[in-house]
């Protein structure tokens, strides 16, 4: 069936005021280097650090376009968006607070109670309070609709039984959104799913670990075996978990991280060039650098949409399409301008060899994680009236 066409990128800019903003942000980041003693990573769900998380809810950065009754600044998404874009650029390590800050704590504000807000958003904003996301399971990853966990109401509590997978750092995380069924499935695959407040420290679960291909322990299995939590954990309706989640997704879809994963390797390609005069690695830098500019106005676009209360999730769909394409023409485009062997070498990850070897090994997950090309391209194909 076609819709009308709702893809559109609509001109934002920066305003100028974003600038001391930015400065402000790069020379915090600098001196947080040398007194915190974290490396540049690339992969923003790399490092976690509760240290730097807390330094930059200091700062105010977290929740930057929250009411301020729950610890926001009530700025712009545009401000919101240089923030974003220092951290991923300066490679920090943002993995604490990230999901919470950019998904979690939206959809609380949006669908959460007085209480729920009252309680959770200060300490995301503070860096104090970390989520994770509970949407795939098993046999439920790309096809959301068909996930199988269920919730099942008493008059004293909920009930949880099913499988999560892939719930990334689950096991140091304080608090996850958990999508459950709460009605049997029916002819509306959407209807019948709602969402729920997990407390990982404390409700009755089983968190397994899951190793990913670098050995690290990031992705976990999570066990609901008859769990039972109040009555006043769901968020939002009954029954509206669909509309919600699809809401969340664009969050989780249109920000810069989806094509600055790579960014470290584009800056030594860029470096090694300053002496060179090689116009083959000349041309490669111009090639990607101009994607990248692209990318970045699509996304400052999509900031602007959010700005203005607008839904980006077509766009968003197309920015992080391109975006995982382009982070992987950096690494394929740079291992062939700059070819020496990848190796894992420990700790040592400043070193472009070992760099190169994380990141090859991540690669894979880039495009997966947040929903792959072909469930993007359906999301586009369906934006453009095509489908
Ligand atoms: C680094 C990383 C972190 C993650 N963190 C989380 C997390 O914290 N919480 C969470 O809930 N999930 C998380 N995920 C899971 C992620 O969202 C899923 O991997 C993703 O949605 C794909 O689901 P799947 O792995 O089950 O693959 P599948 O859905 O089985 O897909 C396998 C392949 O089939 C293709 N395919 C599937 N359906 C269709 C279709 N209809 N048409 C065409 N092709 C199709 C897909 O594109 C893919 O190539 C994470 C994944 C990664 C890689």
């Amino acid at each position: 069936m076609t819709s009308e066409p709702s893809l559109k990128f609509p001109p934002a800019s920066l305003p100028e005021s974003t600038d001391k903003l930015r400065s402000e942000v790069r020379k915090f980041l600098l001196k947080s280097q040398t007194e915190l003693g974290w490396t540049p990573r690339s992969n923003f769900m790399s490092t976690f650090s509760a240290e730097f998380s807390k330094s930059i809810g200091e700062m105010g950065w977290l929740g930057l376009t929250w009411p301020k009754k729950y610890g926001g600044q009530e700025k712009s998404a545009l401000e919101r968006f240089v923030v974003t874009e220092e951290l991923l650029a300066a490679g920090a390590p943002v993995a604490a607070h990230w999901v919470a800050e950019r998904q979690s704590g939206p959809l609380l504000i949006k669908y959460g109670t007085e209480e729920q807000r009252e309680q959770i958003l200060p300490k995301i904003a503070k860096g104090e309070c970390y989520f994770s996301i509970g949407m795939s399971e098993p046999d439920s990853g790309s096809d959301l609709a068909s996930i199988r966990t269920r919730a099942k109401k008493s008059p004293n509590n909920w009930t949880i039984n099913g499988t999560k997978v892939w719930t990334s750092n689950a096991h140091i995380n304080h608090w996850m959104i958990l999508l459950a069924r709460t009605e049997q499935p029916s002819e509306n695959r959407h209807a019948g799913m709602s969402q729920f407040l997990i407390d990982l420290k404390n409700d009755d679960i089983i968190i397994n670990p899951i190793p990913n291909m670098l050995g690290h322990h990031e992705f976990n299995e999570v066990v609901f075996n008859e769990t039972a939590i109040p009555l006043d954990r769901i968020i939002g309706k009954e029954g509206n978990g669909w509309q919600q989640v699809t809401a969340e997704l664009a969050y989780e879809r249109s920000g810069p991280e989806r094509f600055l994963s790579t960014y470290n390797v584009l800056l030594e390609l860029i470096n090694s060039a300053k002496n060179k005069n090689d116009g083959e690695i000349d041309r490669t830098i111009g090639k990607l650098t101009a994607q990248l500019v692209s990318l970045r106005t699509m996304s400052i676009s999509i900031a602007g949409m959010l700005e203005r209360g607008e839904n980006p999730d077509v766009a968003a769909a197309v920015v992080k399409d391109t975006g995982n394409e382009f982070e992987r023409q950096v690494i394929e485009l740079t291992r062939k301008a700059l070819p020496l062997e990848p190796t894992l070498n420990g700790n040592n990850i400043e070193k472009y060899e070992s760099m190169m070897a994380e990141l090859i090994m991540q690669l894979p997950s880039f495009s997966f994680r947040g929903g792959t090309p072909e469930i993007m391209r359906g999301i586009i194909a369906r934006g453009l009236g095509v489908r």
